[in-house]
């Protein structure tokens, strides 16, 4: 084709490239002003964007402004057309003679992603280093000459909105500089490596691909998703069937292949980034990054979080304690309110025994919940929890977690549910699942009601050590023995059947914010509406029908108690006591561990039902802890509770499932009913076996 003679004289491409909002278009209209032009690429409706300059030599220059794009791997049309047009593949557009990339010294690691990646495939460029205010505004000095060396790239500084460095990056653009000095400095992990180099030959020796840009190439394929490969037809098929193989064969050495090379990639330009820039000063305004540097720091990030996990923790049992009483106390004067309207019969005791005593025993728990949850919404809020989930990295990694981890877990605390959801943000499927499967061991608000049931009842309120209060310190171990079970659970599936090899936490730190008043409130106001609904639907049906359960068929001639063992109930409770009897655990605790298998805290409010149908001629106002204190089996004259079985069924809801709704939630997340079905017997076979455990050695030690 013969050129016409506006552009006769046009000699070089250069192609403006880098991550959006780096200021490309910017340095474009900077470097054109109005000679340029709007088109579209062909046959797509992304927009082509060139314009001229007049070198010195008298030549013009074409200049193109491309979309932006964070790395070579396209992910969408314009991505595409940008990384097509750079690596010279577009079959409109020749090989640009130069690349510019436009970088945000801001934001410098994460714009200089793309430029390794230019530079690994040793394409002409030169960096136009923008945003230097914007830097300078972070505190924060670029050292050029270092960087320029660390790379081994020419780098322009600049302010595009100023005009500042133009001229420079003008001068350049007419020359093209040498293929980076340096070479590719980051290093893959050893297998992945060998497995590249191989590749890398086979490239070659097909004769195909530039011996610059083999390399990176095979990385690429190494690295991509196996449906990539079905749509690129760029290799052949020999070729391709080998890189499947390798796929396998790196899957199978438990590497997170995707994302390996983006690891090292950025191990090796944070090194960049630390040796070529210097802390001039701290930001004005918002100090964040000094805030971040404590709250991450190694010792002082570590501390700070412990306190507030236990600041925390001590909020939540001792501020919930004096509405739970009013919330008992409002429960009891409705009760005897109610009592009196209604003359005796089964109405009455349907609904003073089954339906008030069911749902007070639970209700009285919302305080807690409802604290627990104003500290992790405003832990969430304010930004502090990503922060927390970057201390924790270090440690998760120990059980081969990643720090992203930590945060469903942390949500699990209050429920498992939004916990598992949480996990959705964890990138690498084998870590996701290995979250979700403990998650359900964290001590949820749904397990509070029993633990501080059961703990009122047979803990006694002494001192350990002078300071430490034996129930708040029994209350710690049971969320520590959910800890530390759960770690071990990960520890022993991340070495088998879930393996992975741990890569960099590449965490972004959301700016910290101040919360907002309104939002925690609303948050706690929907956790207290999905908690009485709760209250109101389940919990008081559950309760009725264990009143029901547990009162019918009637015995005529019998004591109270008697007719709860001669009831349906009972007799449920009976036929499980064979299977539960080496726990320590009678019929009735049977009854309620039936009741709860669907919620934890319907423990509690069976143990209202039983107990205060069978107290019926007490005075109301003695508490549910001490009738179950004082309750003996007839049958046997064993009482029914003693501290070691009250232990071990504390330690049984510790790790029991005992919560379809987490079963429900792992079927839906996980595609399935293995994982579920996995969790579910495991955590009742180690909740079992634990029980069993506490139970034996407590009564050996002499517990009664
Ligand atoms: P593009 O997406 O890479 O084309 O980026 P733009 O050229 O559209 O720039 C994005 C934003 O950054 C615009 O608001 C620019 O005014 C601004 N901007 C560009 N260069 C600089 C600079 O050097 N300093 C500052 N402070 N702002 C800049
Ligand atoms: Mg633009």
């Amino acid at each position: 084709m013969r050129d016409n003679g506006s552009t006769s004289t046009r000699t070089r491409t250069v192609a403006l490239v880098g991550n959006p909002n780096s200021g490309k278009t910017t340095v474009f209209n900077a470097l054109t002003g109005l000679r340029q032009k709007v088109a579209n690429y062909p046959g797509v409706t992304v927009e082509r964007h060139e314009g001229t300059i007049r070198l010195p030599d008298g030549t013009d220059c074409l200049i193109l402004d491309l979309p932006g794009t964070y790395s070579l791997r396209a992910s969408s049309p314009d991505e595409a057309i940008a990384v097509d047009v750079m690596l010279g593949r577009a079959a409109h557009t020749p090989p640009p003679d130069l690349i510019v990339c436009v970088v945000d010294a801001g934001n410098l690691e994460r714009n200089l992603y793309i430029v390794s990646q230019i530079i690994d495939r040793r394409l002409p460029v030169v960096l136009a280093l923008n945003m230097m205010d914007v830097a300078r505004g972070h505190g924060l000095a670029v050292n050029v000459h270092r960087l320029e060396k660390e790379l081994g790239v020419p780098v322009i500084p600049m302010v595009a909105t100023t005009g500042a460095g133009i001229e420079a990056l003008r001068r350049t653009v007419a020359t093209t500089p040498p293929p980076s000095s340096r070479g590719r400095e980051w290093k893959l992990p050893e297998p992945v490596h060998r497995e590249a180099e191989e590749l890398t030959g086979m490239l070659l020796e097909s004769g195909k691909y530039p011996e610059a840009s083999a390399f990176s190439e095979a990385i690429d394929l190494l690295t991509s998703h196996p449906s990539a490969l079905e749509q690129t037809d760029r290799f052949d098929r020999a070729i391709l069937e080998h890189v499947r193989l390798d796929h396998q064969k790196l899957d199978f050495l438990g590497f997170d292949r995707e994302s390996v090379a983006a690891s090292a990639r950025y191990a090796w330009l944070r090194q960049v980034v630390a040796r070529s820039t210097d802390r001039v000063g701290y930001p004005g305004i918002s100090g964040s990054d000094r805030l971040d540097g404590i709250l991450t720091h190694r010792v002082w990030g570590l501390v700070i979080f412990l306190v507030l996990m236990a600041l925390m923790f001590q909020s939540v049992f001792s501020w919930a304690t004096a509405p739970m009483e009013l919330i008992g106390e409002g429960f009891d004067a409705l009760g005897r309110g109610v009592s009196g309207l209604i003359p005796p019969g089964p109405l009455h005791d349907l609904i003073i025994d089954g339906a008030i005593a069911g749902v007070a025993a639970v209700v009285t728990f919302l305080p807690q919940i409802l604290f627990l949850f104003f500290f992790l919404t405003l832990l969430e809020d304010t930004g502090y929890m990503a922060r927390a989930a970057y201390v924790m990295d270090r440690f998760m990694g120990r059980v081969g977690l990643p720090g992203k981890a930590f945060i469903p877990l942390l949500s699990s605390f209050a429920c498992a549910i939004p916990g598992i959801m949480a996990a959705r943000t964890i990138e690498k499927e084998r870590d996701r699942i290995a979250t979700m499967l403990i998650a359900p061991l964290m001590s949820c608000s749904a397990r509070l009601p029993v633990y501080t049931l059961l703990i009122a009842a047979f803990i006694p309120a002494t001192t350990v050590l002078g300071i430490l209060s034996l129930p708040a310190l029994t209350m710690f171990g049971l969320y520590l023995l959910g800890v530390l079970v759960a770690m071990g659970i990960a520890w022993v599936l991340k070495r088998s059947v879930l393996r992975s090899v741990q890569t960099e936490l590449l965490l972004e730190l959301p700016p910290y914010k101040l919360p907002s008043l309104k939002s925690v409130l609303l948050t706690m106001w929907e956790r207290a509406v999905v908690f009485l609904k709760q209250a109101g639907t389940i919990i008081l049906g559950a309760s009725i029908i264990m009143w029901f359960l547990a009162s019918y068929p009637k015995l005529e001639h019998g004591s109270p108690s008697e007719q709860i063992e001669y009831s349906f109930a009972g007799r449920a409770g009976k036929l499980i006591e064979p299977v539960i009897e080496p726990l320590g655990f009678n019929w009735k605790i049977g009854i309620g561990l039936i009741s709860s298998l669907f919620q934890r805290e319907v423990f509690v409010s069976t143990m209202g039902t039983i107990y205060n149908i069978q107290d019926t001629g007490g005075d109301g106002s003695v508490s549910l802890a001490s009738r179950m204190r004082e309750d003996i089996d007839p049958a046997t004259g064993q009482p029914t509770f003693t501290v070691p079985i009250a232990l071990a069924v504390l330690v049984y809801y510790v790790l029991a499932m005992q919560c379809l709704s987490t079963v429900a939630v792992m079927r839906r997340e996980t595609n399935g009913w293995k994982w579920p079905a996995l969790q579910f017997a495991t955590m009742t076979g180690l909740a079992y076996a634990a029980a069993f455990i506490v139970y034996r050695l407590g009564t050996a030690l002499g517990g009664t």
